[in-house]
């Protein structure tokens, strides 16, 4: 084979040319004059590729700038070498060099763009800026109020579950968390979200849920918008309460959908109870209520206790194998006259 241009024999053509002939002079790879990367103000993530990535300025800037490199059909990217120089505090020249083959041949390349970073604010923050909600959770107790202690702890259960959820789809956040008389209501971005949240929350601690929707609008193309509320109702009884079964008392271990499971103080053995004989049942002493007792000494399946309330010495059951110190301090709970460890 002959070469059109330089008449050479050569073994290997493109377009009828010899490689020299076909390389010489020719742009192999391009990048446009500058690509303007876009940052959120607010996330501080960069937008790549149409994707919100959390990411250092550097390696966004150098992504950005590959993202506009383009090479001749004829050749293929075998590697790529970036490196970005700031020119000032917005904008980066960044120089690409490549390995491109070319039928048996590998030829470098180089070619450079400015990367101009502009300020934004990603969807997902102007929507959470702009409190953008479809749900609300309403936490709700079947006493008077919801105890402290069990709002922040299932607060902290959301927005942990959310935090982690939001890893793999940023349209996922908490809008709002805000107390109100007899609870908590929490907004979020999306009603999947609240439904599963709602679920966990039914399954986990045995409360109840009501669903209801509202009409809030219509979308430009006509359909109607609806909010979701979820009321969120917890059962007066929580888990380490201590509740009269059969005129004994008992520590609540366990909430589930259906039921719970209960540990008597006296023998520690565990029942299964059926929810609706939860409910029936006279709460002793709440767990906040428990009380902390300096163990004296231990013999056997017994301690012996400095009593909290009269500071007398009092004998106490414990169960098997339960790790107890001399000089440590034990929870107990008192019913009636009676003193009982609470394991
Ligand atoms: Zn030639
Ligand atoms: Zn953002």
């Amino acid at each position: 084979m002959f070469c059109v241009k330089c008449g050479r024999d050569c073994e290997e053509q493109i377009d009828g040319l010899c490689m020299e002939c076909f390389l010489d002079g020719r742009s192999l790879m391009v990048l446009p004059h500058h690509v303007d990367l876009q940052r959120c103000t607010n996330c501080e993530e960069y937008n790549i590729r149409d994707r919100w990535t959390k990411t250092t300025e550097e390696d966004a800037v150098q992504e950005a700038a590959l993202t506009g490199l383009a090479v001749i059909p004829e050749s293929q990217v075998v590697s790529v070498a970036t490196m970005a120089q700031a020119q000032d505090d917005r904008t980066y020249e960044v120089k690409v060099q490549a390995d491109l083959a070319i039928g048996s041949y590998i030829v470098q390349a180089e070619s450079s763009t400015l990367v101009r970073v502009k300020n934004n604010v990603c969807k997902r923050c102007s929507r959470q800026l702009g409190n953008y909600y479809e749900a609300t959770m309403q936490i709700r107790s079947g006493e008077k109020d919801l105890p402290d202690d069990l709002r922040d702890e299932i607060v902290r259960r959301i927005r942990d579950s959310v935090e982690l959820q939001a890893k793999n789809n940023r349209q996922l956040f908490i809008t709002k968390v805000q107390e109100v008389p007899g609870g908590v209501d929490i907004m979020l971005s999306s009603i999947s979200l609240a439904r599963s949240l709602t679920k966990d929350l039914v399954e986990s601690y045995g409360a109840e849920s009501k669903e209801s929707a509202s009409l809030v609008g219509q979308s430009s193309d006509g359909i109607d918008i609806y909010r979701l509320t979820y009321l969120v109702r917890f059962p007066a009884y929580h888990t380490g309460d201590v509740l009269e079964y059969r005129g004994r008392p008992y520590k609540l271990t366990g909430l589930s959908k259906s039921g719970g499971k209960l540990m008597s103080l006296i023998d520690f053995r565990e029942t299964s109870v059926r929810k609706s004989e939860i409910q029936d049942l006279r709460i002793l002493v709440k767990h906040g209520d428990r009380k902390e007792a300096l163990v004296l000494s231990r013999s056997g399946k017994e301690i012996q206790v400095m009593h909290p309330g009269n500071y007398s010495t009092v004998d106490l059951r414990i169960p098997e194998g339960a790790e107890i110190a001399e000089g440590g301090n034990v929870d107990v709970v008192q019913v009636e006259d009676e003193l009982y460890y609470l394991p």
